[in-house]
C-alpha cells in the first residue's frame, strides 16, 4: 500500500498513542479492580484517562463510560434512552435515514419491540435541519438520535441547533460523533447533547475501544452483565491499555486539530477540484459543511467496486459506498438517502484524507481515478448506452 485514503474506515495509530499503551501491557498490567498496588496503579491511570477524555468533551469524568467502540456506545445510548422512554409511556424515536448501521439496526430492533421510529429525510446536500426535528417531535417522543458528521459523505449536521430544540422540548438527544471527535471541536454542554458515542480508532487510537458520554442523571441500561465496572453499567475488566491509548490519541488530535484541519482541508479542495473535472461526475454532500478530509463522488456509468479494486492495484486504498450484502450489491443507504438513484449510487467513491497525506499523493489519486474511470467506462455497456443516447445522463 502506498497511499492510504480511507481514514473514515480506520486510522493508523499515532506513535504517542502506542507509547501510552505499552507500560499498561508490560509493567503496569494490573487489574484495576484488584486492591494491591499494581491494581490500584491501573485504577488511577484509568481515572486520569477518564478525566482527560471528559475535559476534551466538556463534561465530568463520571459522565464517561468506556465501551468496546462506537457500535457498542451507539447501542447502549439508544437502548438506554428507549428504556427510559418506555417507563414513561413514551415509545417514539426520531432519527435520520443516513445513520450508521450501529444506530439503524438498533432502531430496527426497537421497532420490532413496539417502538415507533421516524426517520427524517435528508436533504440532497446531506444535511437535516433543526426545524425538521422540531416538527417531528411528539408528546410521546423519548429520543432524537442524529449523527454529528456522516461517515460516507462527511456532512456535518447542525448539532447545536438540534440540541437546543431537544432540550427545550424535554427530549433526550444522542449523537453518534464517531467521525467528529478528534476532528471537530465538540462540547457536549454548549451543544446540549445528552448522549454521545465516540471511537478511538477513528482518531489514531487503538481499535476495539470507545466511550459513551451520558449526561449526569441519565440511567444507562447495561448490555453486558457481570462485575461492577463502569459504575455497574458495563461489566468486564477494563481495556486499560486501549483506554490509555485512546486518551493519548484524543489529546494529540485536539492539540493538533486546528492546524491539521486547515492542512487537510487544502488537500480536500485540491482533490475535489481534480475529480470534478471528470465528466459526468458529482460531489456527494455539501461543499462547505463537510469533514476536513472527506471527499465523496459519484461517477456515472461505472461500478464503485471495480473502481476500488483497480485503485487498489495502483496502490491506493479507498472505499466505495456500496456494501456487498447477501450476494447482491446494494448501493449505499446514505447515497440513496440523499436522493442518488441506484445506477448513480453504484458508481461511488469515498476518499478520506488525513494530515499524513501530501499534495503529491492527492495528484496521484486524481490521475489514477481519471485513468480507471476512463477505462471502466470504455468496457461498460451502460456507458455505451449513455453515449449512444439510449439512456439519459443523470449527472
Ligand atoms: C466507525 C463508526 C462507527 C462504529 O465504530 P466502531 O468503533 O468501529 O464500532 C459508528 N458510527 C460511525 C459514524 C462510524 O464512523
Amino acid at each position: 500500500m502506498r497511499i492510504y485514503a480511507d481514514n473514515a474506515a480506520t486510522t493508523k495509530m499515532s506513535r504517542q498513542a502506542i507509547e501510552a499503551m505499552l507500560p499498561y501491557m508490560e509493567t503496569h498490567f494490573g487489574n484495576p479492580s484488584s486492591l494491591y498496588t499494581l491494581g490500584q496503579e491501573a485504577a488511577e491511570a484509568l481515572d486520569a484517562a477518564r478525566g482527560r477524555i471528559a475535559a476534551r468533551l466538556g463534561c465530568e469524568p463520571r459522565e464517561i463510560y468506556f465501551t468496546s467502540g462506537g457500535s457498542e456506545a451507539d447501542n447502549q445510548a439508544i437502548l438506554s434512552a428507549a428504556a427510559i422512554g418506555a417507563r414513561r409511556g413514551k415509545r417514539h424515536i426520531i432519527s435520520t435515514a443516513f445513520e450508521h448501521h450501529a444506530v439503524l439496526h438498533t432502531l430496527e430492533k426497537l421497532k420490532k419491540e413496539g417502538y415507533e421510529i421516524t426517520l427524517l429525510d435528508v436533504h440532497e446536500n446531506g444535511l437535516i435541519t433543526a426545524e425538521q426535528v422540531a416538527e417531528a417531535i411528539r408528546d410521546d417522543t423519548c429520543l432524537v438520535t442524529v449523527m454529528y458528521a456522516n461517515n460516507e459523505i462527511g456532512t456535518i449536521q447542525p448539532t447545536r441547533e438540534i440540541g437546543a430544540v431537544c432540550r427545550a422540548r424535554g427530549v433526550l438527544f444522542h449523537t453518534d460523533a464517531v467521525q467528529a471527535v478528534g476532528h471537530l471541536p465538540v462540547d457536549v454542554r454548549q451543544e446540549q447533547i445528552d448522549l454521545l458515542s465516540l471511537s478511538a480508532h477513528k482518531f489514531h487510537g487503538p481499535k476495539g475501544v470507545g466511550a459513551l458520554y451520558a449526561r449526569r442523571g441519565i440511567p444507562l441500561t447495561s448490555l453486558i452483565e457481570g462485575g461492577a465496572q463502569e459504575r455497574g453499567k458495563r461489566a468486564g475488566t477494563e481495556n486499560v491499555p486501549g483506554i490509555m491509548g485512546m486518551a493519548a490519541a484524543l489529546d494529540e488530535a485536539c492539540v493538533k486539530m486546528e492546524a491539521d484541519a486547515a492542512y487537510v482541508m487544502g488537500l480536500r479542495e485540491q482533490l475535489i477540484e481534480g475529480l470534478a473535472k471528470i465528466p459526468h461526475s458529482a460531489l456527494n454532500g455539501d461543499r462547505e459543511k463537510r469533514l476536513p478530509g472527506n471527499v465523496s463522488f459519484c461517477f456515472e456509468g461505472i461500478e464503485g467496486e471495480s473502481l476500488l479494486l483497480l485503485l487498489d492495484q495502483k496502490g491506493i486504498a479507498a472505499s466505495s459506498g456500496s456494501a456487498c450484502t447477501s450476494g447482491s450489491l446494494d448501493p449505499s443507504h446514505v447515497l440513496l438517502a440523499i436522493g442518488r438513484v441506484h445506477d448513480v449510487a453504484h458508481g461511488s467513491l469515498r476518499l478520506t484524507l488525513n494530515a499524513e497525506n501530501t499534495p503529491e499523493e492527492v495528484q496521484e489519486i486524481i490521475t489514477a481515478v481519471e485513468e480507471v474511470v476512463t477505462y471502466l467506462r470504455k468496457i461498460s455497456p451502460v456507458w455505451r448506452d449513455l453515449e449512444n443516447g439510449k439512456r439519459q445522463y443523470i449527472l
